[in-house]
């Protein structure tokens, strides 16, 4: 692996880092503190020609190339070259034209900051420190998309470096297929440097959190599977089981409780989104009610994802509908009397806009969902076993009401090459290998949600 570093780090503008160099770990940590990246190499790409260099290098040699912005994704890279993308990080606003490029390093927090003055919007998802380009490979699951359809539906244009070291500008007429597969088949076809997409007019909502106490779960489950089919669509909403931990910083009737959280994005007023809200308020005793008029830079409150690293395994699934058998399914495995130790479950409801294909199709699968179902338990050492077994037996036991797919942000663990295969259509799938023998014909990028190298393996 030593060959050639000296050419490559004379050809970068950013710096070259080998492991066990000071600083090494902190530039490719993980928030997923159980799936540790550690490469042989880094390369902190400043420039696009910085990101061929990396890649040019990996493919002379034969190495396997991973990619690293934020850390959010679930996986762990070994070996090999990481090129780091985070110092690509520049953003041009069009606010006339409600669109926005910003580099591969950029994350949600920065594009709202930028956008929320002008009465813009993008469509993030429960957590605005998640990178932008690593959501929008993978589907973009929005708190809004009820309301505006998944994230990567938004997406116009991308430049990117395919694994030849080219330079490309991908749309809809350049190149049809890499444009295609890049908007939610993950990052499979080469390390994208920007991406353009279209911004919404959102300034504000009205919304937040209905904590029930969790111990009701069963009663408020079964109120919003009947609820939720009668809602519209600017009514976006999701509902998480949630194993809180006694931290002083959370709410004081919330700490250390279990609690069934309704998270709420309605864009309309506040008298019609309570009158909405009225069946689910009743639906079991409430310990907290945060639904208020929101600025839409205060989107993260709607979920309180964890602020920093935890160690996690989880697993997920789309749901065609659920019924009160699925919620006896649910609840046998992971409801309050579960042994292990847990974090969460989080059942977000699509429909709406998030069912309806863009005008230029794209590899998303899954619209016909009413449900995105994912668990998530604790990774330590000493409980990660069990943990595992039964968050595979909470998506083993509700296969009844699977659609067989997921998405694949929300994928989770990849079990092996057919549960891979679940974050896409079977055509899709097939779409997905022609593309990524021809793009990345050594299998290079292993990383991430990656596909596997023969047309029908997921059958
Ligand atoms: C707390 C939390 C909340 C989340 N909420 C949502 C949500 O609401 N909706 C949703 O859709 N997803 C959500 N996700 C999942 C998240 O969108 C994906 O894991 C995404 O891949 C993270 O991208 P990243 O760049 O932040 O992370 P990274 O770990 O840096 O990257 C993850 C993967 O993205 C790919 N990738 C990233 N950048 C590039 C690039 N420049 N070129 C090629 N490939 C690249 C690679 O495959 C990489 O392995 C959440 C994740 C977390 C941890």
């Amino acid at each position: 692996m030593s060959e050639g570093l000296a050419d490559l780090e004379a050809e970068l503008t950013g710096a070259l880092m080998v492991r066990g160099a000071p600083g090494f770990e902190a530039e490719v940590a993980t928030f997923n503190s159980s799936l540790l990246h550690t490469p042989l190499i880094i390369v902190c790409a400043e420039t696009v020609a910085d990101v061929q260099a990396a890649v040019r290098y990996a493919t002379k040699y034969g190495v396997q190339l991973g990619v690293h912005a934020t850390g959010h994704g679930y996986t762990s890279f070994t070996d090999g070259l990481m090129v780091s993308v985070r110092r690509l990080n520049s953003m041009t606003l069009d606010v006339e034209g409600h669109l926005v490029t910003v580099g591969a390093g950029v994350r949600w927090r920065e594009v709202l900051e930028a956008s929320a003055p002008h009465g813009l919007s993008p469509l993030a998802g429960s957590s605005t420190d998640v990178g932008v380009v690593g959501y929008l490979l993978g589907s973009g699951i929005a708190i809004t998309g009820r309301a505006f359809g998944f994230g990567t539906d938004r997406v116009i244009a991308l430049e990117m470096v395919t694994l030849d070291g080219e330079f490309r500008k991908v749309d809809a007429i350049t190149e049809p297929d890499l444009f295609w597969g890049l908007r939610g088949g993950g990052g499979n076809l080469g390390i994208v440097t920007s991406v353009t997409f279209e911004l919404v007019e959102l300034a504000s909502f009205y919304g937040g959190g209905i904590y029930f106490d969790g111990t009701h779960v069963r009663d408020v489950l079964s109120a919003y599977a009947s609820w939720t089919t009668t809602l519209v669509e600017e009514m976006c909403t999701s509902l998480a089981l949630v194993w809180l931990p006694p931290d002083p910083s959370l709410p004081e009737p919330l700490r250390g409780k279990l609690v069934a959280h309704l998270r709420v994005v309605y864009l309309g007023s506040e008298s019609d989104g309570d009158e909405i809200l009225a069946p689910m308020r009743a639906s079991g005793p409430v310990l907290l009610d945060s639904v208020t008029q929101m600025a839409v830079t205060a989107m993260d409150d709607v979920h309180g994802d964890p602020p920093s690293a935890i160690p996690f395994y989880a697993r997920g699934t789309l749901f065609g509908d659920i019924n009160d058998d699925t919620i006896d399914a649910m609840l046998s495995v992971v409801g309050p009397d579960v042994a292990v130790p847990m974090l969460m479950w989080d059942l977000r409801h699509q429909g709406g806009a998030f069912s309806r294909e863009p005008a230029v199709p794209n590899a998303i699968c899954g619209r016909d969902a009413a449900f995105n179902w994912q668990v998530v338990g604790l990774a330590t050492p000493e409980c990660v076993d069990a943990v595992q077994l039964v968050v595979d037996q909470s998506i083993t036991a509700t296969e009844p009401w699977s659609t067989g797919h997921t998405l694949v942000n929300l994928h989770g663990a990849v079990k092996d090459d057919v549960d891979r295969a679940r974050a896409f259509d079977s055509a899709g799938y097939d779409r997905m290998v022609e593309l990524v023998r021809r793009y990345d014909p050594q299998g290079l990028l292993r990383h991430g949600h990656s596909i596997a190298r023969s047309v029908g393996q997921s059958r």
